[in-house]
């Protein structure tokens, strides 16, 4: 019989899959020398044993009877019995943190006979029925499935009796009494007495905590942030000894983070609260007081956290979010994880933990999540714009939101689902409410502090949230919040400004963020690190200047069919499409060429000396005529005015042209609608005529361009023209010439052919070399299996997995991803979205096929990736794992791709 349960002083520390992450560092901190209270963990593997076969395993609560007897030694305390009674927590903590998505019971191992030993070694009464009634409360809620508000009723009930906002200002008489009701609730509701056989008690809790894995709440955390079996299987069960932060005023709970998990600040930072216990914290229940208040208020103890503190991070090399209690002046600590920071946080910790010599340049590379990156990218309130702040509160996670105030996490889950920007509303939050969290823009909050609940989630989500804006009353029952002497009603739009804790009536524009010197420190070690080079996909001379910002080492690809959409362009393009001949279509594009010749000059300037790779027309030509049915309609619209200037002219006739006209009506005759509906009934013939079943798969990329030669070469020649021009001022431009929708060596050649013809002539008239690349996309399965041939004219390859993901699956990505997709990833069918992570098993396979054609054709092939996924971490870490020499990405995800590029080389395999 394999073991299932070792204690604090013989589990190993590292062995957090075995563990949890909680148990693991409980074990690792005692083995240290940290003051935890004795206890034992539980392992994951029994919890899995007991989903499987709905039972615990064979023996395992004779090991935990047997690690009780030991707790009873070292405490001198007995469970289940007085005088001196042993009380424990028992806490779920799986691998991975999932703060709130699991459940705990304090308190437990009190019953009747316990309690008065507890009152008569405490000579407290009230502390003794406090500790009872929250007992019963928990116990009830999670291992019996009592609603909270069973009790809160009655709980409230008393409050109001008596008088008396806050659980402190109750007496023992009256929480005496709220025990008994509870007692009452727990008989009601489950149809039983509540067990006062402590090992009952415990083998309850126990397997409350281990189904609570399974619960609603801890599966739908885990599926939103892809925690898979392989990163956390099972919840342990942490058994750890009571201490009390509520037996008066020697006593607090509290907790801290090493560093201050808003800024990076290197600062104590944390709150606490004397005479209360850790959920009076963590709820939000009373707002509590910072941590620094506890160096004059309790000096000695705050000496022992400073100590903590720095033993903490020594030891783990990494900022870490713990929480305390003092019992009776003697500090413990219960636990400790790494802190969850925001970005700026993060990196800012990175930078200076590296400088204080704490951890290596590569260790601070990869500690910070790539994607974490985008919240600095956040936007900020426009300081122009802003207005007067209604309320205040804690700046508890940065970033700015405005969108509708929902007072309950179902209805913001509900809009925010149907596309509306949301800002959950609550006095304070609770683990229930997280599937209103992830449909909300920000969180606002009426009670609780930095580390309450809301504060903690909206952080590790990046959102907005102010927490405990004390101004405002929330009424749930009425939907509406008072402030001052405004209402907010539900659907009422507000702004939250996370960083400042600042709440505004209605929307207020927003700015970009711009990067800190940290980020700029941190991502210059990046690009030292990383093999991979880091391109935009930009196409315009605003993006690609906005893609510089972001750190691009050039354009990987310019899609220039976004330039004919261009407003002055695409009357030019629509003449181009509808010439009936060669020559109509020639006399078209060159009133294009000097346009698009321009276009390149900015993008070659704006980018040198780094490459800028153009990829020639890519779709089909229907795309830039409006579709069949707005031209029914038009035309239809222009027959009725012809009637109407038929009429006019008539009534003017009539008059004898006695009434004036404004010229443009005068002017418009019936002739120039006639023109009109010629123009348009032309357009109409046309998308009949470009119509295809399934124009994707059909008449687009070098197809396109084999068959319409002229557009590929004015396209071409604006290119060279405009690299000759700069070469001409001076500027170091690096123009490539990409070939779309490939799928034979034979078209490569053809418009390799192509330009060379035009090169010659150039280089002929200008009396100069011309320096560029050619090459081509590889964004079709035939492209992948014959890139050997591919290479013999192509010197670079980009990937297109948008294409090539597409064709792997047979999904058309609009369709898919509005239909099934969704469902096959909620149901795990598919793990995640192919179109936004590089699905390296099928596409990722044609594409090491085709690197490794490619290059045993030409050596020095340059190799990158345009598609959407090369802004993805995982895909990144492949990319470099398969030798790319590039990625290419939307400005925004440069940051983060160049981050994912260093930790790639760091974590290669
Ligand atoms: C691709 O197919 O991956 C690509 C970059 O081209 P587009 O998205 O323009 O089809
Ligand atoms: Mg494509």
């Amino acid at each position: 019989m394999s073991k299932h349960v070792y204690s604090f002083a013989d589990g190993d520390g590292q062995n957090k899959k075995l563990l949890g992450g909680k148990g693991a560092n409980l074990c690792e901190m005692t083995q240290i020398g940290i003051n935890v209270p004795p206890g034992f963990v539980i392992t994951t593997e029994a919890c899995l044993d007991y989903l499987e076969n709905d039972g615990l395993p064979d023996g395992l609560m004779a090991e935990v009877q047997e690690q009780i007897k030991q707790l009873e030694k070292s405490t001198g305390k007995t469970f289940g019995k007085g005088p001196d009674p042993l009380l424990v927590s028992v806490r779920s903590g799986s691998a991975l943190s999932m703060p709130g998505m699991m459940d705990t019971v304090l308190n437990l191992g009190l019953n009747e006979e316990t309690l008065k030993g507890l009152v008569e070694q405490t000579g407290d009464e009230r502390f003794a029925y406090d500790a009872y009634r929250r007992f019963i409360q928990l116990f009830g809620k999670v291992a019996l499935g009592i609603e909270d508000e069973h009790f809160d009723k009655h709980f409230d009930a008393i409050k109001r009796r008596v008088g008396v906002k806050a659980d402190v200002g109750l007496e023992a008489a009256h929480l005496k009494e709220i025990s008994e009701k509870f007692l009452d609730v727990v008989r009601r509701e489950s149809g039983s007495d509540f067990p006062h056989d402590v090992t009952q008690q415990l083998q309850l809790a126990v397997e409350s905590v281990f189904r609570s894995w399974m619960g609603k709440r801890a599966v739908d955390y885990r599926r939103e942030f892809h925690i898979t079996p392989d990163m956390a299987n099972g919840t342990a069960v942490n058994i750890c000894t009571m201490v009390f932060g509520n037996m008066g005023d020697d006593c607090a709970t509290g907790v801290g983070f090493t560093r201050n998990p808003g800024t990076g600040e290197n600062e104590m930072f944390g709150e606490y609260l004397t005479n209360a216990q850790g959920e009076d914290v963590v709820a939000g229940i009373r707002t509590p007081k910072p941590l620094l208040e506890m160096d004059s208020e309790m000096p000695k103890q705050f000496k022992q956290l400073v100590e903590l503190r720095n033993t903490l991070e020594t030891h783990y090399k990494e900022v870490q979010d713990y929480e305390f209690t003092i019992e009776k002046g003697t500090l413990y600590c219960l636990q400790t994880r790494n802190g969850k920071m925001n970005a700026a946080a993060t990196v800012k910790t990175s930078v200076d933990m590296y400088g204080e010599k704490l951890i290596t340049r590569d260790q601070a590379l990869l500690r910070v999540a790539p994607d974490l990156l985008e919240q600095l990218l956040h936007p900020r309130l426009d300081p122009a714009s802003v207005v007067e702040a209604v309320a205040f509160g804690l700046p508890a996670s940065p970033g700015a939101a405005s969108g509708k105030c929902v007072f309950d996490a179902d209805l913001a889950e509900k809009l925010g689902n149907a596309g509306e920007a949301i800002i959950l509303v609550r006095e304070e939050t609770r683990p229930e409410d997280i599937h209103g969290f992830f449909a909300a823009q920000g969180i606002l909050t009426s009670r609780g502090g930095k580390t309450s609940h809301a504060a903690v989630v909206a952080r590790g989500m990046g959102k907005p949230c102010v927490a405990g804006a004390e101004g405002i009353v929330v009424d749930v029952s009425l939907r509406q919040a008072h402030v001052g002497d405004s209402i907010i009603r539900e659907g009422d739009v507000i702004t939250l400004d996370g960083a400042t804790g600042e709440v505004f009536l209605g929307a207020i524009p927003t700015i970009p963020a711009d990067f800190s010197d940290d980020l700029v420190e941190m991502l210059g070690w990046a690009d030292e690190t990383a093999d991979l080079r880091v391109m935009a996909n930009a196409d315009t001379p605003d993006a690609a200047k906005a893609a510089r910002e972001f750190g691009a080492m050039g354009i990987g690809l310019c899609r220039t069919e976004r330039m004919f959409n261009a407003i002055d362009r695409l009357p030019i393009v629509i003449d181009m499409i509808l010439a009936n001949n060669e020559s109509d279509r020639k006399e078209a594009l060159d009133r294009l060429l000097p346009i698009q010749r321009d276009d390149f000059i900015a993008l070659f300037t704006e980018m040198a000396p780094d490459p800028v790779t153009v990829r020639l027309l890519d779709p089909p030509m229907h795309e830039f005529l409006p579709t069949e049915h707005d031209l029914l309609e038009q035309i239809k619209t222009l027959n009725i005015y012809r009637d109407v200037v038929r009429g006019r002219q008539t009534a003017l006739a009539t008059l004898d042209h006695r009434v004036e006209l404004p010229d443009a009506l005068a002017e418009l005759s019936e002739e120039h609608v006639n023109d009109a509906l010629t123009h348009k009934e032309r357009m109409l013939r046309k998308v009949r005529e470009l119509q295809e079943v399934n124009p994707m798969l059909g008449h687009r990329g070098v197809r396109l361009g084999i068959t319409y030669p002229e557009i590929y070469e004015m396209q071409i020649r604006a290119v060279l023209e405009a690299a000759a021009a700069c070469a001409e001022d001076g500027i170091d431009a690096h123009p490539e010439i990409m070939v779309p929708q490939v799928i034979t060596s034979q078209e490569v050649r053809h418009v390799k052919k192509a330009t060379a013809e035009i090169v010659a002539r150039l280089e002929k008239d200008s009396g100069k070399k011309l320096d560029f690349k050619f090459g081509t996309m590889i964004e079709t399965v035939r492209a992948c299996t014959r890139a050997w041939h591919l290479a013999d004219d192509a010197e670079f390859f980009s990937f297109g997995t948008n294409d090539l993901t597409q064709a792997v699956f047979s999904f058309s990505r609009e369709d898919a991803e509005n239909k099934f997709l969704p469902m096959y990833n909620e149901s795990e069918i598919l793990q995640d979205n192919p179109f936004e992570v590089l699905d390296i098993k099928g596409v990722g396979k044609l594409i090491k096929m085709a690197v490794k054609g490619g290059r045993e054709q030409r050596e020095d092939l340059k190799i990158g990736i345009c598609g959407e996924q090369g802004g993805h971490p995982d895909s990144i870490q492949f990319c470099h794992d398969v030798g790319l020499n590039y990625v290419s990405c939307s400005g925004p995800r440069v940051p983060v791709a160049r981050l994912a590029a260093a930790q790639a080389k760091l974590r290669q395999k």
